[in-house]
């Protein structure tokens, strides 16, 4: 059992303004063991017999909850330009440092080297750390390699298999409504048998033709909308405007953190296409924010890294532009998509809830704080736990320089 999973010791953390499901209130929040168990007035009082209280004074700060990134590439991602494009995997404190508490793995553009099963053990392998971590299999050719050989089976069989990733708009991808739809009905019965609401994650390229093709798919109802998520929906203003009209049809549209119009010309900036989104998309339930942490873009003569911080970043900007209360942000960073992938307890900030927080000054300025089931691993900007493959002095503080 790891420490984090005691029920011997609480905490409470005291004073903050906590993004609930529904409002941003001035509150306590009391964590025992993994889990929040209280979220209330003042709980400064708290005596619970055999149990040892500790006080962790967030006054004046936002508490979040932990981020939910459900697009990023543990193992690494790139390959699409030659060997020497593969990129590093991802760092358990590059995630944490970033508050992000769930992440979801796929496979880039290389699916030669970067296989699901490497995947799958990455994925394993930050889960032992502490981090919720699980996959998607598919990836963006078609038809789509997998674990097992099969979607269904994978969906069926793997509890960390929460959904297939595969991709339109891309050379040797998903090409016409009638693919779009037999992928989704396998991905409907797998998830069916394994128990978990059914997800097709679908990578947009930047064409717009990439997002109509998603509209005609779901149009005539064959594809249920609430199991689609287009992500990448920042390419361009085009394809941002078709992500609007698909949210609105009930899809999940996903801005993605590391495209930025400094590298990717066009690109709306990822804050400004949230801000878009929550403008038209009534309730916003169906906008979401990724990191596509592990790829990378070219500078010079050396690639320039997508780390998991850049996420952090756009919730930054969007607290400091005040573009929605911090509730409303917190179900675009975390609550959205861990509904919709199925993962009860993550993602919010309610009695039974998994104790994933977030401590963030309210206008976004300054290092974080984060809580991984009750868990300290950052403070104050400093990972307090690393990941074993790190190496030596490896701290992954130069993730939340700023
Ligand atoms: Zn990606």
């Amino acid at each position: 059992m790891s420490p984090s999973s005691e029920s011997s010791s609480a905490l409470v953390l005291r004073g903050g303004l906590v993004a609930g499901p529904e409002r941003t209130v001035p509150a306590d929040v009391l964590v025992i063991g993994a889990h929040v168990v209280a979220v209330a007035a003042d709980l400064s009082g708290v005596r619970i017999p055999g149990v040892v209280v500790t006080e962790h004074d967030v006054r004046g700060r936002l508490v979040l909850p932990a981020l939910v990134d459900q697009h990023s590439h543990p193992t690494g991602g790139g390959g699409g330009g030659g060997p020497h494009t593969q990129n590093l995997p991802i760092l358990f404190e590059q995630y944490t440092s970033a508050g992000i508490g769930t992440v979801v793995g796929c496979l880039g553009h290389d699916t030669v080297v970067r296989t699901h099963e490497a995947l799958l053990t990455r994925v394993r392998a930050l889960r032992m750390q502490g981090l919720n971590g699980y996959l998607f299999t598919g990836e963006i050719g078609h038809p789509p390699g997998t674990l097992t050989g099969d979607i269904r089976r994978d969906l069926a069989l793997f509890d960390e298999v929460r959904g297939v990733k595969a991709a339109v708009g891309e050379v040797g991808a998903l090409r016409t409504v009638d693919q779009v739809q037999h992928l989704a009905g396998a991905v409907a019965r797998g998830s069916r048998t394994g128990g978990k609401p059914p997800v097709l994650h679908l990578h947009l390229g930047a064409d717009p033709r990439s997002v109509a093709l998603v509209a005609a798919a779901v149009a005539d109802g064959t594809v249920p909308a609430s199991m689609v998520t287009v992500t990448h929906v920042n390419w361009n203003a085009e394809v941002l405007a078709g992500a609007a009209e698909l949210a609105q049809a009930g899809v999940n549209v996903d801005v993605t953190a590391c495209i930025a119009p400094a590298y990717f010309p066009g690109a709306v900036p990822p804050h400004r296409a949230v801000a878009q989104l929550l403008d038209q998309v009534p309730g916003a339930q169906q906008v979401t924010v990724t990191s596509d942490a592990g790829g990378s873009h070219p500078h010079g003569a050396t690639l320039v890294p997508h780390r998991p911080v850049l996420l952090l970043d756009v919730l930054r900007r969007c607290l400091a532009d005040r573009v929605a209360p911090a509730h409303l942000l917190a179900g675009v960073f975390a609550g959205h998509a861990a509904r919709r992938l199925g993962l009860a307890g993550a993602g919010t900030l309610v009695p039974g809830a998994r104790a994933d927080i977030v401590v963030i000054d309210e206008h976004g300025q300054g290092p974080i704080s984060m809580f991984l089931g009750g868990r300290l691993v950052v403070d104050g900007g400093t990972p307090t736990v690393t990941d074993p493959v790190g190496g030596a002095g490896h701290t992954g503080a130069e993730e939340t320089v700023r």
